[in-house]
């Protein structure tokens, strides 16, 4: 029985990998220096995995910035006005490849980067790759054979390259126009696999993982098509010198099970994590087959210790059907999704510590699982003592707030007091805002100013009361500035919050922050996601002191802003020993209070934002359905508290909504602000088609950028919105937070879009 790893985080850690780069970038640290840190990280892995016992060591893991890229990279997936680029040195490929993924902004020079987005339904984002009809893909970049070269003097053990499969790669791209489909690119592409595979053998690599999440997934035709085809080739040209281990993850793949039938792979790897139902019938199918199961079996995505009486059974029942010669053990995906090493946490309480683990205690947990198998029993009574021990910590488990939720007929407290229809007429007769009413989506520019201040106060440099008081002073400038702009609905700023979510868990019971639980997002940039480790509840208010501070200081109308429930999950560590949904209406009757509170302070208007709701999301269409029936309820139990005349907003940062536009529609905000801008208002057409019943803001200012929109711009999409939907139910914002952005921008932009909503009031009039 093999233990292998599919991948381990490169971060470093003391996000070594961000700061070198970071200076690189800002010619503090030159290439040599650069590259020596990225060797240094790749072998501090390599050897903690070696020590740690691993039988096949991942390489070609590592990346200076997305492992997505690193492919485009190595197969001449360049879109030419990077490759072309004069002011790019040729000689040295690392600032090509960096330019590509932060694009270039230099000697009056502006190239943009290259796309990027979430790597499936996770929080890591990839740069996508943009293919041309009829590309062409050639060996461009020699990362991967050097980095084999590398690995092999480092350890003795067997080192397993690992690959992004041709068919997911192919996936997560897109055309670059629409003249035809990535998929059929797969003949041009498989041809250098083969080279690469081949090359890699000519090195000495035994071993070889191709990483096929998509197996996981709902396959189109032409996907199916192309995946027997590529494999086909391959495993004609490479099985007799090479054991190929497909990789499938993040989704079950029985599904998909057949199209392994008649190929030629050595093992295959699968998720019991996400699904461990599968392991019978890919147990029944692997049956008659040679081919080696490997069980994604610890958890790659969360944080906690492994539950191994639960996974030796999926073992020895794996064993007594293929024989231990045909079992492997891993964690069900890379384990860059978790930070790297549980002993940097000193903060943490031992009994919520002692049920934790790092991806460097997870490679320690695959060496457990072997040696229990291996009939070490001690450990297994050791691991079950252990979890046994930490369920029953008062910690974890808070009497009230579960008697709490058990008593509450969930379903009896997710409906307004009335509909839509009604709720709108007291809410307009309240208001009196104008048709087109204008407002903003929460944050304004967080300068070094007001960081500066947070981090003061979290080091104790200064007293709460200064701090407070400097607050005071961000709140009510940035009051005046909304006043002067003329927006109709104000908002405080956010300028107490880090982050929108981090923000509540550190507020919240049953929550934790750590010292150094680092996970890369993209690039540089690096998490921390808040670990959910109990009962939710809510110690008192939360946003209510600064919210009320701001409704106090103008006439206009103050928006209040939370962050949901469903987001507040999807970016942190949930605790995986009671259902998802019971945590979810845990942490939403939590915000359900503090919307209460808000209410009862005065605060008319409650922006509730969920831009994760869609990541959420499962991979799996027919899972779709139980998830949105907990989300929503989540998102409603939140929300539906207050009285008809309280209006409650939401707002999502996304720009697919067409088929999940009903499920929107079941929120039941009053109003919802939402991203359009970039696809010049064409997701609107999922909300007109759908005759979206309630009040919509399509964002008609693109904050992703720094360009400021002009009012006949701006005047132009209102006046399309306005083609759409009822006058009424139209809000004119921008399509996020503002937080990202420079104060000299905002004030422009907010102004033009000002303007461009008098005009158009003015118009509609007529
Ligand atoms: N209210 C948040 C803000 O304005 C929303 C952020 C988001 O949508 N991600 O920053
Ligand atoms: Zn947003």
């Amino acid at each position: 029985m093999l233990k292998h790893n599919l991948g381990y985080p490169r971060i470093g850690i003391k996000r070594e990998l961000k700061k070198a780069c970071e200076n690189y970038w800002n010619n503090k640290i030159d290439c040599k220096q650069l590259f020596d840190i990225g060797k240094n990280i790749r072998q501090k892995n390599w050897n903690i995995q070696e020590k740690c016992g691993l039988d096949l060591i991942p390489c070609n893991d590592f990346s200076f910035y997305d492992h997505v890229l690193d492919m485009s990279f190595l197969l001449g997936v360049i879109p030419k006005w990077y490759l072309e680029n004069p002011i790019i040195h040729h000689n040295n490929k690392i600032d090509l490849y960096f330019s590509m993924a932060r694009g270039i902004q230099k000697n009056g020079l502006d190239i943009k980067a290259m796309e990027m987005t979430k790597w499936f339904n996770t929080n890591y984002h990839y740069i996508v790759p943009e293919f041309k009809k009829n590309q062409n893909f050639f060996i461009f970049y020699k990362k991967i054979f050097n980095e084999f070269e590398e690995i092999k003097k480092n350890i003795k053990k067997q080192p397993k390259p690992v690959l992004i499969g041709p068919v997911s790669y192919l996936f997560l791209g897109k055309e670059n126009k629409k003249t035809f489909h990535r998929m059929d690119l797969i003949e041009n592409i498989i041809p250098i696999y083969v080279k690469i595979i081949k090359k890699l053998i000519f090195q000495g690599a035994k071993w070889i993982q191709l990483d096929e999440p998509i197996l996981g997934l709902d396959l189109s035709q032409k996907e199916i098509e192309a995946f027997q085809y590529g494999y086909k080739i391959i495993t004609q040209e490479c099985s007799s010198n090479i054991n190929i281990l497909i990789t499938s993850y993040f989704d079950d793949i029985s599904e998909n099970l057949y199209l392994l039938k008649d190929i030629d792979i050595k093992a295959l790897h699968i998720d019991l994590i996400e699904d461990p139902d599968q392991l019978d019938i890919v147990l029944n199918f692997l049956k008659e087959k040679k081919i080696i199961l490997s069980l994604g079996i610890i958890d790659g995505r969360n944080i906690w210790k492994n539950n191994y009486v639960y996974s030796i059974k999926k073992i020895d029942k794996t064993i007594k059907i293929l024989g231990e010669q045909r079992v492997m053990i891993a964690p069900n995906c890379s384990l860059l999704h978790v930070p790297l090493d549980l002993n940097y946490e000193i903060n943490i309480h031992k009994d919520i510590k002692n049920k934790m683990s790092f991806a460097r205690q997870k490679i320690d947990e695959l060496n457990d699982l072997y040696n229990i198998i291996k009939g070490n029993k001690n450990i297994l009574l050791k691991n079950f003592k252990i979890l046994e021990k930490t369920k029953k910590s008062f910690l974890i488990h808070d009497k009230k707030i579960q008697d709490k939720i058990k008593n509450i007929d969930i379903n009896n407290n997710i409906k307004r007091k009335n509909s839509f229809n009604i709720r709108k007429i007291k809410q307009h007769k309240n208001f009196q805002l104008p048709i087109l009413p204008t407002t903003t989506i929460g944050s304004f520019p967080q300068t070094s100013e007001i960081r500066s201040l947070r981090k003061k106060l979290k080091i104790k440099k200064i007293s709460q009361k200064e701090y407070d008081n400097q607050l005071k002073k961000f709140i009510i400038d940035v009051i005046r500035k909304q006043e002067k702009i003329n927006l109709d609905v104000l908002v405080h700023g956010e300028f107490e919050r880090n982050d929108m979510v981090e923000f509540f868990s550190e507020k919240l019971k049953g929550c934790l922050s750590t010292d150094n639980g680092w996970v890369q997002s993209y690039g540089s940039r690096c998490v921390k996601p808040p670990i959910i480790y109990g009962d939710i509840s809510r110690n008192g208010d939360m946003t209510v002191q600064w919210i009320n501070f701001a409704q106090k200081n103008t006439k206009k109308l103050m928006k209040g802003m939370l962050t949901g429930p469903v987001t507040i999950l999807k970016w942190s560590f949930v605790r995986d020993d009671q259902p998802i949904y019971h945590t979810a209406y845990q942490i939403a009757f939590a915000i359900r209070e503090e919307v209460k509170s808000l209410e009862n302070s005065g605060i008319k208007i409650i922006q509730i934002d969920e831009p994760a709701l869609r990541e959420g999301l499962p991979l799996k269409r027919k899972k779709w359905k139980s998830y949105f029936n907990w989300s929503i309820k989540a998102f409603r139990l939140a929300s539906s508290i207050v009285k008809d005349e309280t209006q409650i907003h939401t707002h999502m940062c996304y720009s697919e909504f067409n088929d999940i536009i009903e499920y929107i529609s079941d929120l039941d905000a009053d109003v919802i602000t939402i991203e359009t801008s970039r696809s010049k208002m064409e997701l609107l057409n999922a909300f007109s088609d759908f005759s979206y019943p309630n009040e919509i803001g399509p964002g008609v200012y693109d904050i992703h950028s720094p360009r400021i929109p002009s009012v006949k711009e701006i005047l132009d999409l209102i006046l399309k919105v306005t083609n759409k939907f009822p006058i009424r139910n139209i809000w004119i914002n921008p399509d996020c937070g503002l937080k990202t952005r420079k104060w000299n921008e905002v004030i422009k932009s907010l102004i033009n879009m000002t303007k461009a909503a008098k005009i158009a009031r003015e118009q509609l009039k007529k």
